[in-house]
């Protein structure tokens, strides 16, 4: 064993990570007296939901009419029937009771004339059940919604008591011989000290993993260490074939240009000045689902319609909105056109191409963000002493595609949802374990060897090497070709972490060890992902496969699990809940409304 030492701590609940989902759920843990550390890599009021803008999706009908059960249908459909009934009902119907929570704690919303919470429409959110106007859910404040949510909670959090350890990078997780997860061990980036933290629920609330691809909206720090994590434990991660694309990552710089542009009017063109979404998806047009859109964009690309000098993206337009609309709700994205494309929003269209933006799959976990590790025989069988949620889980509510503003509202509703799960299932007043030195051990062994690794791949040049092969062989259209290929050239590109270079040896800001400790996590989960979608044959939600183009119901309406064991993944399955939380008769859903059907917008 390594000689480190350790600097002990002991809490009822740690949390790692401090986006969204981390903050409402140690706010949530806090305000019920469990002694809560949460611990987070950046600031937390620089995690990555900062960036959010669009908004946040709750049936509050304050622009029209609307209810939870359409929310939740359109929530099944986008989901294209992959996602657990029982956790999408929860989301819809908690979802309006989740909003009027964050007023009262003080977002700052944008109103309407009559003071109400102001509400924009999104892609794939309607009324009566697809038939329907496209309904205004998304409530925002301009479009900085994950700006304004992010500081509220952070206040709130540290009002209620909760430890915060900044600038801490989690290693791993410590689990006991008998399969509890019992703390976790982590780095304290400025002194170098590691600490071991017991605790009688971990909370993982890492975010996803968008740094796998080489062009994606979300922050460089968005490397899936919790899914790294889990997977070094044997343990698997869920649907990871879903990964969304988003329609409109500036062109050359991927950053994200909102859906709420889309929701206030703006539209798609090709290179022949058509709007070529009327063609593709009639009724909802430019506000079709994410999955849809970027498809129809590629088709459209590929056809030789593509605009720019080589007919290689697309045209957003907003130049036809008031100038005034678009400096009142869309400030940040004209902004953000002016300095990435160097394009003025109230004259030229602005140039877009779809970019990799949330990963639908993750740590798979109940509606409560129990992990789960499935055995053969009980496919929801509960891992005692942790959770996850927000984007780093899998619970799971956005199946084979996320609709466009249920990210914020998942990241609260089930933050929220854990903090009042372990508050029932936390004993306060058994004994906290010792961790298991076997655990540590091992932990700390994977850190020394990757701390001191002295090959001849530099960190920089393998992630190149991963995030190029992830773009080319995992993207929006997929087939048996690229896939086969990707899974082997993946095998060969994580091979090379045993050849990794590191060449900082030091322990304090060693930016050259955190940036080779999340490609190791990063490497987990993109082979996952490209494992995963070689294996599924149909075409559902993200999951476009061109040899396979129908969804096959029959065959695969199923959720993947991948475990990894070193880079060798092996593939089970886990049946989908089908079942909503409540009866018909009791005020829910009625079951023919979210039978599986053709997905069509
Ligand atoms: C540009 C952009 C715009 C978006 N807009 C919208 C929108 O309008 N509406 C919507 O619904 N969704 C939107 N999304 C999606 C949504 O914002 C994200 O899915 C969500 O914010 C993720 O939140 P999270 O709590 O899971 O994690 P994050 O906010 O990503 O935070 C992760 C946290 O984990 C910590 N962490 C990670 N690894 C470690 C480690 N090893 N040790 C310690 N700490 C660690 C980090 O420090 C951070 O605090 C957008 C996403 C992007 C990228």
């Amino acid at each position: 064993m390594t000689a480190y030492e350790f600097i002990d701590h002991s809490y009822d609940v740690v949390v790692v990570g401090s986006g969204g989902s981390g903050l409402r759920a140690t706010l949530g843990m806090a305000e019920q007296g469990l002694r809560t550390a949460c611990i987070t890599k950046v600031f937390p009021t620089r995690s990555h939901t900062v960036a959010a803008q669009g908004g946040i999706a709750a049936a509050l009908a304050n622009m029209g009419p609307d209810h939870w059960h359409w929310h939740m249908y359109d929530t099944v459909k986008g989901s294209d029937w992959l996602g657990d009934v029982d956790a999408m009902e929860y989301l819809a119907r908690e979802a309006p009771a989740a909003v009027y929570e964050l007023e009262h704690y003080g977002v700052p919303f944008s109103r309407t004339e009559e003071g109400r919470i102001y509400q924009r429409p999104f892609g794939g959110h309607t009324t009566e059940f697809g038939e329907g106007p496209p309904v205004q859910r998304t409530a925002a404040a301009a479009d900085r919604t994950g700006h304004a949510i992010l500081h509220t909670l952070y206040g709130q959090s540290l009002k209620h008591n909760a430890e915060f350890f900044i600038e801490y990078f989690a290693i791993d997780l410590i689990m006991s011989d008998d399969g509890v997860c019992t703390g976790l061990l982590a780095w304290k980036l400025d002194d170098g000290t590691i600490h071991r933290f017991s605790a009688r629920m971990v909370v993982l609330a890492t975010g996803g993993y968008g740094r796998a691809y080489f062009s994606a909206t979300s922050a460089h720090t968005c490397t899936g260490d919790g899914g790294g994590m889990v997977a070094r434990q044997g343990l698997p991660l869920q649907d990871m074939e879903f990964v969304q694309f988003h329609p409109t990552g500036i062109y050359g710089a991927g950053v994200l240009i909102t859906e709420g542009a889309r929701g206030e009017g703006g539209f798609l063109t090709n290179s022949e000045g058509e709007r070529f979404m009327e063609r593709y998806a009639p009724t909802y047009k430019d506000l079709a689902s994410r999955d849809v859109v970027s498809r129809c964009m590629t088709l459209e690309i590929r056809q030789g319609r593509g605009v720019g000098r080589n007919a290689d993206h697309i045209f957003l337009h907003l130049d036809h909105l008031p100038p005034e609309a678009l400096a009142e709700r869309l400030p940040g994205i004209s902004e953000s056109a002016r300095i990435f494309a160097g394009v003025d929003v109230t004259r030229d269209p602005i140039p877009v191409l779809p970019t990799v933006h949330y990963n639908m799959g993750g740590i798979p976990t109940n509606y409560w963000g129990e992990v789960l590790d499935p055995s053969e025989d009980d496919h929801d069988r509960v891992l005692p002493g942790l959770m996850a949620i927000g984007e780093a889980g899998c619970a799971s509510v956005h199946g084979a595609n996320r609709l466009g503003s249920n990210s914020l509202i998942d990241l609260v509703v089930f933050g929220r949802a854990a903090a009042e799960r372990a508050g029932t299932v936390i004993d306060r007043k058994s004994p906290p374990r010792s961790p298991d030195s076997r655990s540590v051990d091992a932990a700390m062994d994977n850190f020394d060897r990757l701390r001191h690794a002295d090959g001849s791949v530099p960190t920089a040049a393998l992630r190149h090497e991963m995030q190029t092969t992830m773009q080319e062989d995992a993207a929006v259209f997929r087939t048996e070709e690229t896939l086969a290929f990707g899974c082997d050239r993946m095998a060969e590109v994580a091979s090379k972490l045993d050849d990794i270079k590191v060449t900082d040896r030091s322990m304090i800001w060693n930016s050259d060890l955190v940036e080779t400790l999340e490609l190791s996590n990063l490497m987990a989960n993109a082979l996952a992902t490209i494992v995963s979608a070689e294996a599924r044959k149909e075409s559902r939600g993200a999951h476009a496969h061109e040899d396979f183009p129908e969804r096959d119901d029959v065959n695969w309406r199923k959720h993947t699990l991948a475990r990894l064991d070193g880079n060798s993944v092996s593939l089970s399955y886990r049946d989908v809940h089908v079942a909503p939380l409540t009866g018909e008769g009791d005020g829910g859903i009625a079951l023919d409304k979210i039978a599986p059907k053709a997905r069509v917008y």
